[in-house]
Parts: structure tokens; C-alpha cells; sequence
């Protein structure tokens, strides 16, 4: 059989530990038969990181933006006991986070569902996709411990001296205090990702927030998303067919539970923090979420949501099998072949992308899985099995699919 051809460069950033590993197998087994890669490779494993002074990530995250698509394999962020155990020069950044602040993007999480695991939410029957923004609020938050009585101010002074004055609370006594902030060219990049995502994968989008107790601030998120809409998206949604709205996240949360998914759900920061492991716990695993990063001007990032698996990596290294689940993983490779093939007009690559997703979902049905889903599936006998095993069987009904 011929393999499949790719015009442009995707971009590849490799990564650690367990993943690491599963990235190579994946790479061997299931991509390079099949598919003449054409990938821009960029090692961000720590080490190589730690060589480069992590000019490595900044350099990919700019492929990522000169070539529009990227697949990313999970990496380590930096710790003191990393430190030590790499031997590291420096504290080095998250990379996730270099690269979301040069593509300037949200992240959209959903679930890889499948028959034999069911939601705890009974009415769930398609994926619900999280699309957080992850931006400000309370995790560029100042704070303090307020010792005693005194006036608690909120104070801006613009460039030009003119002062905007209020008074937060006249404590009587100790309490806590705090301030976020956001801006609207980050809130208004939000917006924009989201009605891209929602028209690229023919979904509604769901917008809350507190607006009616947060005024100005959360507001301002509904006011951005609601002119945004009205002048650059409307007309395209409408031709879509999809529908955007936007509710009170009281309300959001009541409908969702009541829903049976197939949507996304947009949520500021710390919602989208919350929602998104309530989502992915109550869906089954954190080894089933996608995740993709997408820019407003339409960059995309594709990757696994869960870490490199490090308690799995240490056995590995002892020469033990480990049965860590590669899904996710596979996921984001299928998400940015899909995606470059549909940006290129490569019908025989997104074919394949599609072709791959249904030999590992085929895969699962038959009841062969890793540890980690055997406790959750119902309706199947179960076999468990090893990564490389599991990968192997994948590629048997890969290669019967492709027959
Ligand atoms: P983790 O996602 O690696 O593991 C969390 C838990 O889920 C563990 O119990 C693990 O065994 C289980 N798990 C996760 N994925 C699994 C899979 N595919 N198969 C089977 N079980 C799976 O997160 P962690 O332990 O908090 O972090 C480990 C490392 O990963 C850290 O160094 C952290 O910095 C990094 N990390 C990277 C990313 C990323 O690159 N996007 C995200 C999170 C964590």
C-alpha cells in the first residue's frame, strides 16, 4: 500500500517520561506505516529544554503559528524535586504556558466516549467540550490577610493622573482581600476562539458567567462574546446551522446536567477550571480528555489532557510493562493530521485520521483495554493489557480497516 502523502509540515513537539515513550510506539506503530510524516520536530523533553535555555519552546511555539498546525506530547513542568532529579540550570516556565501566551489561545477539552463506559450523568450521550479561558482572573490575582479595623480602597490611576476612587469595605475587624483583572483584547481572543471552534466543529456554543451579580466584570465578558458575535459571527452560525447563547452559569449548570452534551460550554477561568475536571471525572478518565489550543487567528495545538504519567515512567525504567493508556495521546496526533489535512485539501489524510479513531474505538469495544478503563467499562468482558499490546491491536484493526 501506498502511504499517504503531506504537503505542508505539521508540527511535532515531543515530551516526557511515559508519554514520551507511548509518543515513539505511537509514531512506529500506527503513524510512519501508514503515513509519509512530514513533520517540523521540536524535543521539548526537560533535558533538551535545559540545553536550549528553553528556547527550544519558543521556537516550536513560533513553528506553530509559521505553520498553523501542532501535535504536542505531555511534558514535565518544573519543580524543586525536578530540579535535583534533572539536574537542571533553571526553574524552567510550564511550556503550555509559553506557547498559549505566543499563540494567545483557549483551551478546549472534551472526552473520547465510548458505548461500554457510561457517564455518571445518565441523560450524556455526546462529548461536552470545555473551552476555558485561561487568562487573568484570580490566577493573576493580588491578595492579602487584612490584620484589623481599617478602609479597604480600590484605586486606579490612569496614564494620563485621572483617578478612579471606591471603597471596597470599612473593616471592623481581620478578613481577606483581593484583586483580579482582565482585559478586554484577552476576553475579545476568547470570544473569537470560541465561535472559530464552535463553526469548525459544528457545535452550539454556551457562554456563563455570574452577570448578575458581577456587573462590570463579568459583564464585560458577556457584552465582548454578545458584539462579537453580532458583528463577525451571526450570519456564519446561522449558515452553520448552530446556535450561540448565553446564560447565567446557575442556569448553564442546570441545563448541562439535564443535557445529553454535544456542545461547548465556554466558562472564564476558574469556572473552567472546576467544570472541566467535574466534566471529565463525571465522563469516565482523564486519560480519555483531548485537549486543543486554539488562536484566535486560527493556530492549533493538539494534545492529550492528563501529564507524562511519571509513577508508570518509573517502572518502565525498571523494565517493568506498564499498561498506561495511550488514547489521548493518539487523539491529538488524529486531531492535527485531521486538521492539516483539512487545511491542505489531503482528503487521503483526514480519512486516515478518521480511519485510526475508529480502529482504536473498535479496539475498546472488543473489550481489549489498558487497567485504567477496566473498572469502568460495563457491558464487556475485559482484557487487559499491556501499552504496547493495546497499541498492537489497534494496529491490527487499523491494518484490516485499510485492507
Ligand atoms: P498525570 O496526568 O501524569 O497523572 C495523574 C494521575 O492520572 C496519575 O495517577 C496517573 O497514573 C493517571 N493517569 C494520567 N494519565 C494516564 C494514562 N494515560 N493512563 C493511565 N493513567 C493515567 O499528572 P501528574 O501526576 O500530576 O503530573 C506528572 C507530570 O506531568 C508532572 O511533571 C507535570 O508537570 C506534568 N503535566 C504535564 C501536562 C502537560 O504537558 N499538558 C499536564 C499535567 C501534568
Amino acid at each position: 500500500m501506498e502511504k499517504i502523502k503531506m504537503t505542508t509540515p505539521l508540527v511535532e513537539m515531543d515530551g516526557d517520561e511515559m508519554t514520551r515513550v507511548l509518543w515513539q510506539w505511537i509514531k512506529e506503530e500506527l503513524l510512519c506505516p501508514f503515513v509519509e510524516l512530514n513533520t517540523e520536530y521540536y524535543d521539548l523533553g526537560l533535558p533538551n529544554r535545559d540545553a536550549t535555555g528553553d528556547q527550544v519552546t519558543m521556537d516550536a511555539a513560533l513553528a506553530n503559528k509559521k505553520y498553523g498546525v501542532s501535535v504536542k506530547c505531555a511534558t514535565i513542568t518544573p519543580n524543586a524535586q525536578r530540579m535535583t532529579e534533572y539536574d537542571l540550570h533553571e526553574m524552567w516556565k510550564s511550556p503550555n504556558g509559553t506557547i498559549r501566551a505566543v499563540l494567545d489561545g483557549t483551551v478546549f477539552r472534551a472526552p473520547i466516549l465510548l458505548d461500554c463506559i457510561k457517564p455518571v450523568v445518565k441523560t450524556w450521550k455526546k462529548p461536552i467540550t470545555i473551552a476555558r479561558h485561561a487568562y487573568g482572573d484570580v490566577y493573576k490575582g493580588t491578595e492579602f490577610r487584612i490584620p484589623g479595623p481599617g478602609k479597604a480602597e480600590l484605586v486606579f490611576t490612569g496614564a494620563d493622573g485621572t483617578e478612579l476612587r471606591q471603597t471596597i469595605y470599612d473593616f471592623e475587624c481581620a478578613g481577606v482581600l483581593q484583586g483580579t483583572y482582565n482585559k478586554d483584547s484577552s476576553i475579545a481572543s476568547f470570544a473569537r476562539s470560541c465561535f472559530n471552534y464552535a463553526l469548525s466543529t459544528k457545535q452550539d456554543l454556551w457562554f456563563s458567567t455570574k452577570d448578575t451579580i458581577s456587573k462590570k466584570y463579568d459583564h464585560t465578558f458577556k457584552d465582548i462574546f454578545a458584539e462579537i458575535y453580532e458583528k463577525e459571527y451571526k450570519e456564519q452560525f446561522e449558515a452553520a446551522g448552530i446556535e450561540y447563547f448565553y446564560t447565567l452559569i446557575d442556569d448553564a449548570v442546570a441545563r448541562v446536567v439535564r443535557s445529553e452534551g454535544g456542545f461547548i460550554w465556554a466558562c472564564k477561568n476558574y469556572d473552567g477550571d472546576v467544570m472541566s475536571d467535574m466534566v471529565s471525572t463525571a465522563f469516565g478518565s482523564l486519560a480519555m480528555m483531548t485537549s486543543v489550543l486554539v488562536s484566535p487567528d486560527g493556530n492549533y495545538e493538539y494534545e492529550a489532557a492528563h501529564g507524562t504519567v511519571t509513577r508508570h515512567y518509573y517502572r518502565y525504567l525498571k523494565g517493568e510493562s506498564t499498561s498506561t493508556n495511550p488514547m489521548a495521546t493518539i487523539f491529538a496526533w488524529t486531531g492535527a493530521l485531521a486538521k492539516r489535512g483539512e487545511l491542505d485539501g489531503n482528503e487521503a489524510l483526514v480519512k486516515f485520521a478518521q480511519t485510526l479513531e475508529a480502529a482504536c474505538l473498535d479496539t475498546l469495544a472488543s473489550g481489549v483495554m489498558t487497567k485504567d478503563l477496566c473498572g469502568l467499562a460495563e457491558g464487556v468482558e475485559t482484557k487487559p493489557v499491556d501499552s504496547l499490546e493495546f497499541i498492537r491491536a489497534i494496529r491490527a484493526n487499523l491494518e484490516a480497516k485499510l485492507a
